[in-house]
């Protein structure tokens, strides 16, 4: 007789191993199944995360590399706006290591590891899931009463379990630089060479930096064009040897949860639409979908109905935000090159970046809403200025 799990996780990124954690304490027969090694682990992201998140994976004061409280923003023709906070906004995390310790934790808390297998099929049936993964030892089928994905984007895994996919995704390039004279976080709006995308330099140690794109394509073309960029290029001890990429989805699915399954964290979309950066949504669905989850194998109902009280808890809580910040989004994805350097010179003139950084709705966390309110308040005056018109600074 195969042992029957009450949950088969796939995928053992931070949004899996939480859910398994918090499913594997309270008891549950939880299987991880993970197609990378524990010692395979190549991250690829840069790591930033808000206070809150902290909080969500305590004790981890180990795993944090760096704290900032300030930014520089600069547009495509080189303006910038500087914004500062009293005290620590984000901080950054060693990824390997939180990953790594993500799964000791699923581990510790009672999950089954299952690492350096590859998920090939699932099968979800009005009584069983069934995951078939192939690994060094061959193939072998996981029998459960649930499945959560937390795979990441992988369309193929999440329809043939009755899911959807993300609906938009743009994709995520990484890499740690040798470079000089980044003390502050440095974030570059790079509509001039792709529309919407943008870069980020984060520095971690001296003289040792992430750096992060995002675009809808090119995302090699649009990173090696960055670092060309003077102020770019003469920092760099050394160009990259590697730029690891990955689809970041920036729309959340439009169907999360079916009978006996779910999907969490980037599998679901449950990213910020305007950074990209999914760890502490990835967490906060992790929590949410473990306690639906448990209550729901607990009454031994896991029909659809029963699994939407995650859905609909998620979405109240995180749905207007992910509103705004697409809204945001798709904003600065239509503006020209000139109106961007208008917005960011107009944000620096007025000081309505930083009036609004200091408003107590503002949260490393939870900025869609003022990052739209910026914007808003900067676009019409930044929309007279005729596209490319050049400040007066320049003439
Ligand atoms: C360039 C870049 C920078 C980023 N920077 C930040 C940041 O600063 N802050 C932030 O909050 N977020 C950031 N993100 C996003 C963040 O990395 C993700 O939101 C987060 O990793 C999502 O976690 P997850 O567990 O949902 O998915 P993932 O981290 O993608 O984990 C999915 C896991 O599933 C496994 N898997 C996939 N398919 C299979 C299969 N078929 N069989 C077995 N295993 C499988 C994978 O190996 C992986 O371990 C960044 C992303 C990119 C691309």
């Amino acid at each position: 007789m195969p042992e029957l799990f009450d949950v088969a996780v796939i995928g053992g990124g931070p949004s899996g191993c939480l859910v398994a954690s918090a499913l594997a304490s309270g008891g549950r027969r939880v299987v991880v199944l993970e197609r990378r090694r524990a010692d395979a682990v190549e991250p690829c992201c840069t790591g930033i995360v808000g206070r809150p998140y902290l909080d969500c994976i305590q004790p981890c004061e180990d795993l944090v590399l760096a704290a900032a409280r300030s930014a520089v923003f600069i547009s495509p023709s080189g303006r910038r706006l500087h914004v500062a906070a009293s005290v620590d906004q984000a901080f950054v995390l060693d990824r390997a290591l939180l990953e790594r310790r993500l799964r000791q934790r699923a581990a510790a808390a009672g999950a089954e590891m299952v690492e350096g297998v590859l998920v090939t099929r699932t099968s979800v049936s009005t009584d069983l899931c069934e995951t078939r993964v192939s690994g060094p030892d061959g193939a072998r089928t996981y029998s459960s009463r649930a499945l959560v994905i937390a795979g990441g984007v992988n369309p193929g895994l999440l329809r043939r379990a009755g899911l959807l996919p993300p609906s938009k995704h743009m994709v995520g390039a990484h890499a740690e630089v040798e470079m000089d004279g980044v003390d502050e976080t440095e974030v570059y709006f790079l509509s001039d060479v792709a529309p919407g995308a943008f870069a980020w330099l984060v520095p971690m140690a001296p003289g040792r930096v992430r750096l992060g794109v995002l675009s809808a394509s090119s995302v090699a073309q649009v990173a090696a064009t960055f670092l060309a960029r003077p102020g770019v290029r003469d920092r760099l001890r050394r160009r990259p040897l590697h730029i690891a990429q990955r689809p970041v989805p920036v729309a959340v699915s439009r169907r999360m949860h079916g009978e006996r399954v779910r999907s969490v964290g980037d599998a679901a979309g449950q990213v910020k639409p305007t950074t990209g950066g999914g760890l502490y949504l990835g967490a906060m669905a992790a929590v949410a979908a473990a306690a639906v989850l448990s209550e729901a194998l607990a009454r031994d109902d896991l029909s659809a109905r029963a699994l939407s009280r995650y859905e609909t808890q998620w979405r109240s809580a995180f749905g207007g935000e992910l509103r705004r910040g697409a809204l945001a989004r798709a904003i600065y994805s239509r503006l020209s090159v000139g109106h961007v350097d208008g917005v960011i010179e107009l944000a620096a003139r007025t000081g309505v970046a930083e009036k609004l950084l200091r408003s107590p709705s503002f949260s490393f966390d939870r900025h869609s809403g003022t990052l739209l309110s910026g914007l808003l308040r900067c676009l019409p005056g930044a929309l007279l200025r005729p596209a490319g018109r050049q400040s007066e600074a320049d003439s």
